[in-house]
C-alpha cells in the first residue's frame, strides 16, 4: 500500500507540478490549508466553496481560480469540473473536503433542515463530487481523490451522532471505492483528523481547553493530504491526531 515517507517530506517540492486540483470547502480551515499545500507543491488549483469572499481570497493567494459551488448539488459539482477543464485543460486531483457540523441530535433537538444540510455537505458532497470528477480523471488516464472524513468516522461521537454517521459513511466509501476504482487508475483515500484548527470547532473551544484536549494544526492535515497524493495507497483512511505521526487506520 502506501510507501512510508517522513511527514511533510514533499511539503515544498514540485511533486504536483503540472497537476490540476479541485479543493472543495477551500475558503477556510482545512480546505484552505490544503489549497495552499497543493499549490506550493506545484499544482494549479480551483478553490470551490459557498463562501465567495473567503474563496476568492484563497484563490488569489494560491494564484488559482475561485468557483462558487454548493457541493450538495450534483449539477453544481458537474459545473465545477467543467469550469476546471475549461480553465486548466483537465483535472488530476479532487480534495472533497467541504463539510459542516450537524448541530442536532435525533431526539427533541432533531432539526430536519440541519440534518439535510449536513448530509448534503458531508456525504452527498463526496458522492456527487466523485461522480462528477470521475470522467475527467479517466480522461487524464487516472487521478487521485481525497475525502475529508474525521475521527468521528472511526469512533463513536456522542457529541454529534449524525455528524458521526456522515463521517462513518465517508470512511466506508473510501474503503470500498479504493479497490473499486483501482482498475481505472483512480486512487480514493480519506483523512480522519481529530479536533483540528478551524472555525468548525469554534463552539467546542471552551470544552477543549477545559479538558486540555490538543488541537491539530490545519497544516498537519494538509501535509497528510500531500503525503497521500504523492504516495501510491488507495482505500486508506489516515488517522490524524495531535502529537502523533499520521497513519492509515487499520
Ligand atoms: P470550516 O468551517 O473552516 O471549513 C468548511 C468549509 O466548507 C467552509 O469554507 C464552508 O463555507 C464550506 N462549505 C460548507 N458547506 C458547503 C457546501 N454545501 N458546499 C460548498 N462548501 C461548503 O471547517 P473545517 O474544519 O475546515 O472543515 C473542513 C472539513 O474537515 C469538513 O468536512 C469537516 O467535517 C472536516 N473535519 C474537521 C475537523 C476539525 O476539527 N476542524 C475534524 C475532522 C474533520
Amino acid at each position: 500500500m502506501t510507501a512510508a515517507a517522513p511527514q511533510g517530506a514533499q511539503k515544498d517540492s514540485a511533486a504536483l507540478q503540472g497537476k490540476v486540483a479541485i479543493v472543495t470547502g477551500a475558503a477556510s480551515g482545512l480546505g484552505r490549508a490544503m489549497a495552499l499545500a497543493v499549490a506550493r507543491a506545484g499544482a494549479r488549483v480551483v478553490v470551490a466553496d459557498l463562501d465567495a469572499r473567503g474563496g476568492r481570497e484563497v484563490a488569489h493567494t494560491v494564484g488559482g481560480h475561485f468557483r462558487a459551488c454548493d457541493v450538495s448539488d450534483l449539477d453544481a459539482n458537474r459545473a465545477l469540473v467543467e469550469f476546471t477543464q475549461e480553465t486548466y485543460g483537465g483535472v488530476d486531483i479532487a480534495l472533497l473536503n467541504a463539510g459542516v457540523a450537524t448541530g442536532c441530535g435525533v431526539g427533541d433537538d432533531f432539526d430536519p433542515a440541519r440534518y439535510r444540510r449536513a448530509m448534503g455537505a458531508n456525504l452527498d458532497g463526496v458522492v456527487f463530487g466523485t461522480h462528477a470528477v470521475l470522467p475527467a480523471l479517466r480522461a487524464r488516464g487516472g487521478g487521485s481523490i481525497v475525502a475529508t472524513a474525521s475521527l468521528a468516522g472511526l469512533a463513536a461521537v456522542p457529541l454529534d451522532p449524525l455528524y458521526g454517521a456522515n463521517k462513518h459513511a465517508v470512511v466506508g466509501l473510501a474503503r470500498s471505492l479504493g479497490p473499486a476504482l483501482a482498475p481505472e487508475n483512480v486512487r480514493f483515500n480519506a483523512v480522519c483528523p481529530g479536533f483540528a484548527e478551524s472555525r468548525i470547532i469554534d463552539h467546542l473551544r471552551g470544552m477543549l481547553s477545559e479538558q486540555g484536549l490538543p488541537v491539530i494544526p490545519a497544516e498537519t492535515v494538509a501535509d497528510t493530504v500531500l503525503r497521500i497524493l504523492t504516495g501510491d495507497g488507495t482505500g486508506e483512511c489516515w488517522f490524524i491526531q495531535a502529537g502523533r505521526e499520521p497513519e492509515p487506520f487499520r
